[in-house]
């Protein structure tokens, strides 16, 4: 920071000129929403006035007209949208308009291709608001005071690294923001060409957004009468009615989507919308919205939410998150309650009743949305499942109450396609179950990969039994709320002793019966040989080309689990496995007529080990199991 006079020089976080320029670029072909943007500030800068000044009615200062004003100077090249709602102190400035790039900063330069188009999807995600204003502008001054005080700020930047505040007089409360036009942007210096934009995309702004009609000079008419001249004035440009207090019917497609751009800062479409008025116990209004793209800071807990929260067309606060559930913490938009105070706070809002109504009207109203979705529009649900998925398949454990609905909507990779992409639903798997299956089998893995070619999956290949294949992190902490699904129990294919019930024949369980009788007496030989490291060992008929595997006991925690609860630093009781034998393979049945006991026992420590790591994908000693193997092959080689 230098200083001079009273202005101070300032920098910008150190990835802001790229940001800028790459912004710049990609929005090049869609510049004119600069002032969608500029004007969708101005706009909640005097709904947070307005809020306030509820219980403080000296903020107004005789001012009470709310209103947003845009004027062009066409010689100087300069376009300047003007409000006079809440203001900005020096350190709001500072914290709001000098750091572009807030949380998911670092992550969205990493997720950058190099691509022009996607990498201009991606900046639309990431929302850079009052920065696009550098999209037509090389030099923008802000010049702001907060209702109440008493001195101004004016802010100026040329968006390239840094920025200079210094105090002013400023008179009026609110903000003003000067654009000063990049030489080949004069086009926007047009008063047809403002107004044209403002129809555009402003129209369902609530305050009402002026520009100055020029005063018409006394006149002559044909027959020489005198017209009148009419006086300038600012005249409103919008219509200035709250969207959603409007009739369904009246309200255009495009219309939603553009207030959607407004409530939600996204630059995209949004995916779907429902728009309710509530009315008996409860009355609201609420005007709910599925963004296409999940943002960036998707999984930051102090993630804000997109619910803003009106009470009697009011704004009274934005990130009302007490009205969804966190697993819906996707959803945008807004609320509109008739019977919530104005002065209501958030504390108030934790424990209240209206809240509990209002949230679970809007839960079953997204659950239901979705729902149709998936029917009607299998291609948005897919886009939709992509994005959200991962926070959908938390509902289970968050919502008891919805869990069935919830399920109905989770999809999962399965080996019907053995194609990573979740597409498969729960109807579906349930549909193709053969009659005698009376279980909906799955696997959870650290990766697809592992998922799709764990041993446990072999006797089901052979039958031809369907298996949901697993592999996100949270899917194992959801499996442990979802006990069954259209009375069909799950059941993990790692899990348990494996009984496939109906699924096998006589012929079959006799055949087995006699395998396990050729190798008798192997399972108590390994039991003394591997003594502690497994809980127990035993035969199976789940495998068909692996000697063996291992398996977790029915009330024991998963591998699986055990790792994501290291994962975030909590001791997760060790559970030893279970070690399962395939009777039937070679290796099994040579081991069997090994009569040296230390060689028996190397195997079965090699064996134990091959099957951990099929599972696990690490071993606590592999040097140990590297020098076995060794050994062992040294000795076949002799
Ligand atoms: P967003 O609106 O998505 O938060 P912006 O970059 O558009 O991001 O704006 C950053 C912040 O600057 C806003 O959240 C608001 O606090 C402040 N701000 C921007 N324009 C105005 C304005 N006209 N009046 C008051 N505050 C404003």
């Amino acid at each position: 920071m230098s200083e001079e006079k009273n202005i101070t020089k300032h920098e910008f976080g150190s990835d802001t000129g790229r940001l800028l320029n790459l912004m710049i670029h990609s929005l090049y072909s869609n510049k004119e929403i600069f002032l969608r943007e500029l004007v969708s500030n101005a706009s909640d800068a005097a709904d947070k006035l307005r809020f306030l000044a509820l219980s403080n009615g000296d903020l107004y200062q005789g001012d009470a007209d709310l209103r947003v004003r845009i004027s062009a100077d066409k010689d100087a090249k300069t376009v300047t949208i003007s409000d006079n709602g809440i203001g900005m102190t020096r350190d709001e400035v500072i914290s709001s308009l000098g750091t572009i790039a807030k949380s998911g900063t670092a992550e969205f330069f990493k997720n950058l291709t190099g691509d022009q188009s996607k990498d201009s999807q991606l900046i639309g995600q990431f929302g850079v608001g009052f920065y696009s204003a550098f999209i037509v502008a090389d030099l923008v001054t802000v010049r702001t005071r907060k209702a109440g005080e008493e001195k101004g700020v004016e802010w100026q930047s040329q968006g390239e690294g840094e920025y200079t505040l210094e105090e002013i007089e400023k008179e009026g409360r609110g903000t003003d923001i000067i654009l000063h036009l990049r030489e080949d942007e004069a086009e926007f210096a047009d008063d047809w060409r403002l107004r044209s934009i403002v129809t555009k995309y402003s129209d369902h702004i609530s305050t009402p957004v002026q520009m100055y009609k020029e005063e018409v000079p006394e006149s002559e008419g044909e027959d020489g009468e005198k017209i009148p001249a009419v006086p300038g004035e600012w005249e409103s440009i919008n219509r200035a009615t709250a969207l959603w207090t409007r009739d369904k019917s009246e309200i255009s497609e495009d219309e939603y989507k553009e207030f959607y751009k407004h409530v939600s800062h996204d630059w995209e479409e949004p995916l779907s919308w429902g728009h309710n008025k509530v009315e008996g116990k409860t009355e609201y209004t609420s005007l709910l919205y599925i963004p296409k793209k999940a943002p960036f800071d998707l999984w930051n807990r102090e993630r804000q939410s997109g619910l803003k929260l009106y009470v009697q067309r009011v704004f009274v606060m934005d990130d009302a998150e007490q009205f969804m559930p966190s697993y819906l913490r996707f959803v945008k938009g807004l609320l509109d309650s008739n019977d919530l105070p104005l002065n209501v706070s958030r504390e108030i809002l934790q424990d209240n009743k209206v809240t509990q109504a209002i949230r679970k009207g809007c839960t079953s109203r997204i659950l239901k949305m979705l729902e149709r979705m998936a029917k009607n529009k299998a291609d948005d649900y897919q886009t939709f499942w992509n994005e959200f998925g991962q926070v959908m398949k938390e509902g289970p454990a968050e919502d008891a109450t919805n869990k069935e609905a919830i399920a109905k909507l989770l999809r999962f990779s399965s080996t019907h396609t053995d194609e990573e992409a979740q597409n498969v639903s729960l109807e579906q798997y349930i549909e193709r179950m053969n009659e005698e299956q009376d279980a909906i089998y799955y696997v959870v893995a650290d990766s697809f990969t592992a998922a799709k070619s764990s041993p446990h999956l072999e006797i089901f290949r052979k039958k031809g039994i369907e298996v949901l294949l697993m592999s996100d992190r949270v899917d194992e902490w959801m499996m442990s709320h979802l006990t069954e699904f259209s009375e069909k129990p799950f059941k993990s294919i790692t899990r348990g002793d494996l009984d496939l019930g109906n699924l096998d024949d006589e012929e079959t369980k006799k055949a087995q019966e006699e395998s396990e009788k050729e190798v008798e007496g192997l399972v108590e030989r390994i039991k003394t040989a591997l003594g502690d490291s497994v809980k127990d060992v035993r035969f199976t008929h789940r495998l068909t080309d692996s000697p063996a595997c291992v398996v977790a006991d029915e009330n024991d925690m998963s591998s699986q689990m055990q790792k994501l609860m290291e994962s975030v630093g909590q001791a997760a009781p060790e559970a030893k496995p279970i070690f399962e034998l395939n009777p039937e393979h070679q290796l099994v049945k040579h081991l069997n007529v090994e009569q040296d006991e230390d060689k028996f026992g190397q195997w079965s420590h090699v064996l134990l080990d091959q099957a951990l790591l099929a599972e696990r994908g690490t071993l606590k000693d592999p040097a140990g199991f590297v020098t076995r193997l060794n050994k062992l092959m040294l000795d076949m080689s002799k």
